[in-house]
C-alpha cells in the first residue's frame, strides 16, 4: 500500500464498548457488566499500529481524537494515557488536537477528571440527558440530576474549557414545561456545546420490547417535532449556533471531530464495531469492525484485522453521501465544493429538485448553496433522498 497524503488532517475514533449497565433505550454497540480489560486496550493498540502501517499513515496529521462508547470514562486515567501515547507514536498528532472523551456522570470524580486532563483530554462530552430525576429514571440512567450537575462543575473546576452535554427530549409523557426547565438548568451551567437528541426507540432495546408489549407508549412524532423546534429556538436565543442537525455550539466550540463525519474528511475508527472512512481511494472507501469485543480481540490476537465489512463507494453512492452529510451541516451543500468533486452539472441537477421544497419551509437557497431550515433538519435523510433520486 502506498503512502497516503491526506489533504486535510484525519480524525481518530476509539470505541470503548463497556457500560456499568445497559440503558433501556440504547441501541449502541455497548455491553454491561465488564471492565475495560488489558486485553481490549492491547487490541486497540495493535489495530492502531496495523492501520497506520497498512495505509502508510505514520506521517499523516491527526487533529482530533474522540473516545466514545459505551462508557469510555470507565477507563482509568493511566490506560487512557497509554492509548493516547500509542496514537501519538503511530500518527502525527497535532499539538493542538481536539481530544474528547464521553463521560457518564456515574463514573467520574474530581481525581479521575484531573487524571484525564493530565493524560491529554481537552474536551469532555457529558451524557447528562436531562436535569429532571423523573426523566432520568425513565431513561434508566445511573445518575441523578444533581450528580450530572456536580460532574459538570467538577470538570470546570479541573480546568476543562470545552465541555459538551447531551440532552434528550421527546420522551413519552414529557411536558413542554419539563423540557423548558431542562434548558433553563442547562443555561445556568453554560456548556460550550450541546447535542440535542430526540428519543428514538430502536429494535433490540428494552424500550422496543416494552413498546411491543404495550407497556410503553411510543413517542408522539408531532410532539417530538414541536419539542425539537422549541428547544432549537431556545438554544439559538441563548447564543448557541446550530452547526449540524443535532449539535449546537457557542462560536468557536463546534466539535472538530464531529465535523469530520459531515464534511467527508478521513477518519479511522478503532475498536469493536467502529467504522472508518478514507476518501482518497477512488470515490471513497469505508469499512467496519465486528461488533463483539471478544471477537475483535480474537481477530487481532490471531494476526487478522477485525473486519466485519468493507465497501468501495461508486460515484452515485459518494454523491448521495456528500449530499446527506453536507445538508446536515448549517453551512449546507456548496456548489463549488460539490462540482469540484463530482463535475459541473452535479449541483444544477440537485437545485432544480431542491427548489420544490422551499415553499414547505424545509430548505434555504442562497447563492451557490442549499441548506436546511430548522424544520428541514428534522427530515435531513428524506430531503437528501428526494433531491438525489
Ligand atoms: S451509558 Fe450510553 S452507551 Fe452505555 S448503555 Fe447507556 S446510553 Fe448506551
Amino acid at each position: 500500500m502506498s503512502k497516503k497524503r491526506l489533504n486535510t488532517p484525519m480524525g481518530l475514533y476509539i470505541h470503548i464498548p463497556f457500560c456499568l449497565k445497559k440503558c433501556p433505550y440504547c441501541a449502541f454497540n455497548s455491553y454491561a457488566g465488564s471492565e475495560v480489560s488489558e486485553r481490549y486496550i492491547s487490541a486497540l493498540e495493535k489495530e492502531m499500529e496495523w492501520l497506520s502501517s497498512l495505509f502508510g499513515l505514520e506521517s499523516c496529521a491527526v487533529d482530533s481524537i474522540y473516545l466514545g462508547g459505551g462508557t469510555p470514562s470507565m477507563l482509568s486515567a493511566s490506560d487512557l494515557g497509554r492509548l493516547l501515547s500509542t496514537a501519538a507514536s503511530m500518527f502525527k498528532l497535532d499539538k493542538d488536537a481536539e481530544v474528547t472523551i464521553e463521560v457518564n456522570p456515574a463514573t467520574v470524580n474530581s481525581e479521575k477528571l484531573k487524571g484525564f486532563r493530565e493524560a491529554g483530554i481537552n474536551r469532555i462530552s457529558i451524557g447528562v440527558q436531562s436535569l429532571n430525576d423523573n426523566k432520568l429514571n425513565l431513561l434508566g440512567r445511573l445518575h441523578s440530576a444533581s450528580e450530572a450537575i456536580e460532574s459538570f462543575r467538577l470538570a470546570r473546576n479541573c480546568g476543562y474549557k470545552n465541555i459538551s452535554v447531551d440532552l434528550m427530549t421527546g420522551l413519552p409523557g414529557e411536558t413542554l414545561r419539563e423540557l423548558k426547565n431542562d434548558l433553563k438548568e442547562l443555561e445556568q451551567l453554560s456548556p460550550d456545546h450541546i447535542s440535542l437528541y430526540l428519543l428514538n426507540i430502536e429494535k433490540g432495546t428494552d424500550f422496543f420490547d416494552k413498546q411491543e408489549k404495550g407497556e410503553l407508549a411510543p413517542p408522539n412524532e408531532d410532539i417530538q417535532r414541536d419539542f425539537f423546534l422549541r428547544a432549537s429556538q431556545i438554544l439559538q436565543e441563548d447564543g448557541y449556533f446550530r452547526y449540524e442537525t443535532s449539535n449546537y455550539a457557542r462560536p468557536g466550540f463546534e466539535s472538530r471531530h464531529n465535523l469530520k463525519y459531515w464534511t467527508g474528511a478521513d477518519y479511522l475508527g478503532l475498536g469493536a464495531g467502529a467504522h472508518s472512512y478514507l476518501a482518497e481511494t477512488g470515490w471513497g472507501m469505508r469499512w467496519w469492525n465486528c461488533l463483539l469485543p471478544s471477537s475483535y480481540c480474537d481477530a487481532l490476537e490471531a494476526g487478522r484485522l477485525p473486519l466485519e465489512g468493507c465497501e468501495i463507494l461508486s460515484r452515485e453512492e459518494a454523491l448521495s453521501e456528500a449530499v446527506l452529510t453536507s445538508l446536515r451541516t448549517r453551512g449546507g451543500l456548496e456548489e463549488i465544493s460539490l462540482e469540484k468533486r463530482f463535475g459541473e452539472s452535479a449541483f444544477k441537477t440537485l437545485i432544480t429538485r431542491a427548489k420544490e421544497l422551499v415553499p414547505k419551509d424545509l430548505i434555504l437557497l442562497e447563492a451557490g448553496k442549499i441548506a436546511l431550515t430548522d424544520r428541514g433538519a428534522l427530515m435531513a435523510d428524506e430531503i437528501a433522498m428526494t433531491i438525489t433520486r
